[in-house]
């Protein structure tokens, strides 16, 4: 496990990003324009892949309706505000965010970017009766890289729990290796170059309302019971 501590360039970010485009059984052609959007059009808020409610007993429908409809539409309303009349208007979700990383000038443009895209990856992250055993080309890869899935699940949790305040623990792809790695705030490996498997938000507000500040809790509840691990094995290059 490392923290991201340098941007990549713009130009390996648009590389990488363009390496990236190999995502399964998502049917747009790239994940760097994950979600898909009409060029010009405002960035939407990508619909929830199940009901508000699925997430029970882990999530409640409570945490998930704030987490979506005041947190998650928050971040698209705030960059849909801050492109309009930009160039940023014209682009991809994903291409904001790489165009922006890093430009200490852009940074609410990348912020309210980034949780755009980090909260439609990480909806996507979980579903109803997840956690078990990933499909078995993942787990083979998660076994070359951290030994075991315990050893990999348990990376994991010391991601979510060692990050410092808000951000996120991902599961993802940095060349042939899979690795754990944290980011603050809105900070998003898709900024570095790498490329994401899956994702545990690790603000607040997404557990607070469920477990107070027993995040431990949550993030045990959510890699047995919520995390999909089909979802990650699509995303796998
Ligand atoms: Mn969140």
């Amino acid at each position: 496990m490392h923290e991201i501590k340098q941007m990549g360039s713009a130009e390996e970010v648009t590389r990488r990003g363009f390496v990236l485009s190999a995502a399964s059984t998502m049917t747009m052609a790239a994940l760097g324009t994950f979600p898909g959007r009409a060029s010009a059009a405002p960035i939407a808020l990508a619909p929830l892949p199940y009901p508000d409610n699925a997430l029970q007993p882990v999530i409640s429908s409570n945490t998930l309706g704030f987490h979506y409809g005041k947190h998650h539409k928050g971040y698209v309303d705030n960059l849909n505000k801050l492109i309009a009349g930009t160039h940023y208007a014209d682009m991809p979700l994903a291409k904001i965010v790489a165009a922006t990383a890093g430009k200490p000038d852009r940074l609410a443009i990348f912020n309210n970017a980034a949780q755009t895209w980090n909260h439609t990856f990480y909806w996507s992250s979980l579903k109803a009766k997840g956690g078990g055993e990933p499909p078995a080309a993942l787990k083979r890869r998660i076994e070359e890289s951290f030994g075991s899935l315990g050893a990999c699940k348990t990376e994991l949790t010391n991601a979510a729990l060692t990050q410092f305040g808000s951000g996120w623990a991902w599961l993802v792809q940095d060349g042939g290796k899979l690795k754990v790695v944290k980011t603050g705030n809105a900070d998003t490996p898709l900024a570095s170059g790498m490329k994401p498997l899956l994702t545990i938000d690790v603000w607040e507000h997404a557990y607070y309302l469920d477990y107070q500040n027993r995040r431990a809790d949550y993030v045990n509840a959510v890699l047995d019971k919520l995390v999909n691990w089909q979802f990650a094995a699509d995303n796998l290059g």
